[in-house]
């Protein structure tokens, strides 16, 4: 039975810092969804194609060579490791997330890797919800916006105020979209993260992770 742990949660709730250490811990491989949807946008910019043309840029999203590494990600050749995570990606990601067939493409990528791996620590926005219903553990985490803007200046700078406006504005986007919105589910565990250590909710997602972990290992 392979652990697969959907770890969901708006931007800069600590999602990848915790997803990355978890699956260090756990000995497993470790998805970004959002760097999947960010090197389809930048591929898209990249190649001037229109981001509210959905055929053109779903085209991309199947065509495309997707290399995803724990540090970097590549899109037919190209590395949009740092591109990916520049204003102009950032702020024309989430029309892109809009579009159903690129998500669909995505969704199916996303499976096909953790079968490959065998399980995966896998973030994004709709994990638990919809790509993998059925994960070992369900966690929703957030944090206040303040909290989530400060991370994200200390990450990235720039000015507070209007990172906040920024994650806000992406924020509703993610969670009032028809396909896959940004949602808790009913059988997530939810943690503020705002106050607390890092270290702290990695132990508490391990804890979390073996007590719903199967005793026997049924089917290898
Ligand atoms: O996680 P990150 O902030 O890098 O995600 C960038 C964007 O990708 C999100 O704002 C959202 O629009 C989209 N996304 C999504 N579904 C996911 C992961 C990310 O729609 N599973």
């Amino acid at each position: 039975m392979k652990i697969v742990v959907a770890i969901d949660g708006p931007a800069g709730a600590g999602k990848s810092t915790i997803a990355k250490a978890l699956a260090d811990q756990l000995k497993l491989r470790y998805l970004d969804t959002g760097a999947m949807y960010r090197a389809v946008t930048f591929a898209a910019l990249d190649r001037q194609v229109e981001l509210n043309d959905e055929q053109a840029v779903a085209k991309i999203a199947r065509e495309c060579i997707m290399q995803i590494d724990d540090d970097s990600i590549s899109i037919d050749g190209v590395d949009a490791t740092k591109a990916i995570r520049g204003q102009e990606v950032t702020r024309a990601v989430s029309v892109v997330a809009t579009n159903s067939l690129v998500r669909t493409e995505l969704r199916n990528r996303q499976r096909r890797w953790v079968d490959e791996n065998s399980g995966g620590v896998v973030e994004g926005r709709d994990i638990g919800s919809v790509v993998f219903p059925d994960a070992t553990l369900k966690v929703y985490l957030t944090a206040s916006p303040m909290v989530r803007a400060q991370r994200r200046v200390a990450q990235s700078g720039g000015d507070v105020d209007q990172i906040a406006r920024e994650i806000s504005e992406r924020d509703q986007r993610d969670s009032s979209r028809s396909d896959s919105p940004l949602m808790k589910t009913n059988d997530s565990i939810t943690i503020d993260t705002s106050n607390r250590p890092i270290d702290e909710v990695v132990m508490q997602l391990r804890r979390l992770v073996s007590q719903n972990e199967p005793a026997v290992d049924a089917q290898g």
